[in-house]
């Protein structure tokens, strides 16, 4: 896609947008005293407010994730992203955004708060990417595809030629969901947002990195994209103690705990199918499992009353029948084991 070609995908009113600019833009380097901003002079620890550009978070994540800081956006959670998206791309009540189904449940809810119409097309046989039932969903109002992999919930993650394959023929923004990508093999496709301007790689800290509380998602994409969800976002969108704790976490590295993730994710893989009522497995790029079983609802009712709390998918497209069980501590899985033990001997709790 060419740069005029990506221009015309955004909304008139945000490519003429004079954003909100922070008292402290007007300057560079460092001052001593601060008068300009209002706040309250006496130190609380956050008495000041937080650099709206985070400039020294991205640098951070930019050394890690391998992309420079202008190609990274920084959100309240991925949330924030994907309705920033909506906000800069789609005309409200006039566009439309297309998504594989069943997917994460935010795509929908943030196109209906935007009131974009979302076209949903089922995946295939074993949640297969659907590809040109994909593309022939979009018509010319098309601005958003959402893509996920490893896809929630259904855990399985996509042939990286075929997502890149819908990259270069989608003629709109093609947004790739890579919260779960530190769990799977398949690795990620970050790296070619400086390939393809109409590339947006979502990922969190809420995951691998197991900072869900604090709220921290990126969006990777070209330049301009970037400049413009930045322009978008209230000001101060990553308060101050959320700069410092990120920061602080992003020093520690976490592959060790993604490797045990993934290798209890095995051993449950391997332990479910034993059970009588459990269906089937499928198979897991994520930290968690889809599982069909012969009655969803009682199986989820059991754990409940034993205190597990589990993700019902029994009414969500293509997964009757199904629970999403995330990977915990190894403890954690023993529990549920234990639990599901109990409940094929017919100790049910109701
Ligand atoms: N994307 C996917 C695919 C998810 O499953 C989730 C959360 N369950 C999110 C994004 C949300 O991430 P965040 O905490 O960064 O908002």
């Amino acid at each position: 896609m060419k740069k005029n070609e990506l221009e015309a995908l955004v909304r008139e009113n945000i490519r003429s947008l004079c954003p909100y600019s922070t008292a402290r833009d007007e300057y560079q380097g460092s001052l001593g005293v601060f008068l300009d901003a209002n706040e309250s002079p006496w130190p609380t620890g956050y008495n000041r407010y937080p650099d709206p550009h985070q400039k020294a978070l991205k640098e951070q994540i930019s050394a890690i994730k391998g992309l420079p800081a202008e190609n990274i956006f920084l959100g309240n959670g991925s949330d924030e992203a994907i309705d920033l998206l909506f906000r800069v791309f789609c005309e409200p009540g006039r566009d439309n955004a297309v998504a594989i189904s069943p997917s994460y449940g935010m795509y929908a809810v943030a196109a209906d708060i935007n009131d974009i119409r979302m076209r949903n097309v089922p995946l295939g046989a074993d949640f297969a990417l659907p590809a040109e039932a994909l593309l022939e969903a979009c018509d010319s109002r098309t601005k958003l595809l959402f893509l996920c992999s490893p896809n929630n919930p259904t855990g399985n993650a996509f042939d990286p030629a075929a997502l890149e394959a819908l990259v270069r023929s989608f003629p709109g923004i093609v947004v790739l969901d890579e919260a779960y990508a530190d769990f799977s093999a398949k690795g990620s496709l970050r790296a070619k947002v400086l390939e393809y301007p109409n590339l947006v790689i979502l990922q969190t800290l809420s995951k691998a990195w197991g900072l869900a509380g604090l709220r921290l998602g990126m969006a990777f994409a070209d330049e301009y994209i970037i400049r413009l969800m930045s322009m978008v976002k209230y000001p101060y969108n990553i308060n101050q103690a959320t700069q410092e704790l990120v920061s602080k976490a992003l020093r520690t590295p976490v592959g060790d705990k993604i490797a045990e993730t993934i290798a209890q994710r095995g051993r449950i893989a391997a332990a479910l199918p034993a059970y009588p009522f459990v269906r089937r497995v499928y198979p897991s790029d994520a930290n968690f499992l889809l599982v069909q079983v012969d009655d969803a609802d009682a199986l989820y009712a059991h754990l409940l009353a034993d205190g597990i709390i589990v993700r019902n998918r029994n009414r969500v497209l293509l997964c009757a029948g199904c629970l999403r069980i995330t990977i915990g501590l190894p403890s954690e899985n023993d529990r549920l084991l234990q639990s599901l033990d109990s409940y094929e001997k017919g100790d049910i709790h109701r």
